[in-house]
Order: C-alpha cells, then structure tokens, then sequence
C-alpha cells in the first residue's frame, strides 16, 4: 500500500489552479485556430483571433484566461493500492485556496445559493468525483468550470419513444435559445443513459476529453458529428454574434438505462475550456 501525503495533494492541487486558469489546453488552441480557417464571417473571424490572442497573453503572462475562474471541479481517481494519510476533501480546499490566491484568481463560491453576499473569501469548497481505480497512484483532474456555460447546462428525463431525434432536437434548441450567454464558441459535453445523476456526471466528464478525439463508438460518434453540424448550422457563431462555429466539439458518453428512461444530460463548456492533470 502506498502512502500519498495530504501536503503532496495540496501543492499538486494549487499548480493545477493556477496552470489550468493561465494554460487553454493545446487541443482547444487547435480548434480554435481550425475555425478560424474556415470562418467566412468578418466578425465571427475577429473573435476567434481574438480569444487565440488572449489565450497567448494569459500564457506569457500568467494571468487567467478569463475573469471568471470558476469552481474548482476536481476528478480524483484513486489507485486501489494507495492510501490518504488524511482527508482528501481538506487537501484539495486546500490546495484551491492556496492556488486561486497565488495566482490572483477570483474567487466566486457563495456559502449560501439564496445569499449572494456569503463569498467563502478562498473559492472553496472544490467539487470533488472520487473513481477507485487499478493501481497505487492517485491522478488529480483540475476543471475550472465558469457560470455563464454552466447556467446554460440541462438534464432531461425524456420518454424512450423521442429516441435519436429527440435527443439531437433537445441539444439543438438548448444551444439555439443559450446564443451568447455561455460564451461560445461551446464544447458540448453530452450524458446519454445511467440515471438522472450519472447521466450529468458523464457530461461533465465528457468535456476532459480531447477536441478531436471521437467516441470509440462508431454509432456514437456519428450522433457526435451530426449533433455538432446540427449545432453549427444554428448560426449563433462566436459570442452569439453568427457565424459557422458555434461549437468546437461535441462529445457523448454513453451508458445503459433503465428500459422505461431515456436520461439525456447537456453539460455546456464555453471556449475557455480548461482542464489539467497530475499525477501522484
Ligand atoms: S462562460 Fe466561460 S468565457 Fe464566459 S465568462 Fe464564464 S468562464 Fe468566462
């Protein structure tokens, strides 16, 4: 059994605070520049290169990509063969806390969702999805998810009978109606299947996957690319301001249900899609 320390947590879990708010992910630099190529509109073309520069700027410069720095979403999958000298939620608060106030990252937990004045001061506590894993190491998945993508996310309860159509229609509408209150160009994150919980929990997993890596599952991944092209052609473009890129990707997990449930969940992901890993 390996022992991981509680400090080894902590300072891993501020790194990553402050890599994933300063670093946007190489995949999603290449798809942004990969719209910019094939955007034909002026002003969609002038945000792309525009959040391409910004993302630059935040690099060099260490600072966020984005005034909002988000809830600290933390994966944590856990080596069988590993043991937490201590508690692994206290860890990682600590470790948000240290790194969102190195970095000079803004802090946005409210202690309280009816009181908007009970800031936590520290952007704690981290949201936190434990996995037991094979093996004796722990690997920390920092995803800084910001508001405006987030409000715009949807779990529905649909009746099997609305199937494949019913599933693209929901998505489509959602993204349509959002336009440019989740910031896009989007990284839609898709649950289809489980329950009610486990269909959000894939969507949100689904948003770590890399931009251009398709589902293993040719079925799924042809809904992926007919999704993204229904999505696209909505023209609600960067920022809501038109255009052909709506969205970058989308990426579905799939899971088995219940014969009488069709769970659907949509987890919307702006253009600064950070994530980061560690491994311990
Ligand atoms: S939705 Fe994303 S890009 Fe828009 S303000 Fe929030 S974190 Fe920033």
């Amino acid at each position: 059994m390996r022992q991981i320390q509680p400090s080894d947590i902590t300072e891993a879990v501020s790194d990553l605070c402050q890599r994933a708010n300063f670093e946007l992910p190489e995949d999603v630099l290449g798809a942004l520049r990969a719209a910019l190529r094939q955007e034909d509109s002026p002003v969609a073309a002038d945000i792309l290169g525009k959040l391409i520069e910004n993302a630059a700027i935040a690099r060099d410069q260490r600072i966020a990509i984005c005034q909002d720095c988000g809830v600290a979403v933390v994966f944590a999958e856990i080596g069988a063969d590993a043991h937490i000298d201590g508690d692994l939620q206290e860890a990682i608060d600590e470790g948000v806390r240290r790194g969102y106030e190195a970095g000079y990252l803004r802090k946005s937990m409210v202690r309280d969702p009816l009181q908007r004045n009970t800031n936590t001061g520290d952007n704690t506590p981290a949201v936190v999805h434990v996995r037991l894993v094979p093996g004796d190491s722990l690997k920390l998945t920092l995803a800084p998810k910001g508001g405006g993508s987030e409000n715009m996310s949807a779990v529905w309860m649909m009746v099997p009978a609305e199937g494949r159509e019913g599933v693209i229609r929901r998505i489509v509408d959602r993204i349509t109606e959002a336009g440019g209150k989740p910031c896009p160009p989007l990284v839609l994150g898709i649950g289809l299947g489980g329950t009610m919980e486990k269909a959000a929990l894939l969507a949100k997993e689904a948003l770590l996957r890399d931009i251009g890596q398709p589902s293993p599952l040719p079925e799924v991944a042809e809904l992926e690319a007919e999704i993204l092209e229904a999505v696209n052609a909505t023209g609600v473009g960067p920022m809501g301001l038109g255009g052909r890129t709506t969205a970058l990707a989308v990426h579905i997990n799939r899971h088995p249900c219940h014969i009488a449930s069709l769970p659907l969940a949509l987890n919307v992901q702006c253009h600064a899609a950070r994530h980061v890993s560690a491994v311990l």
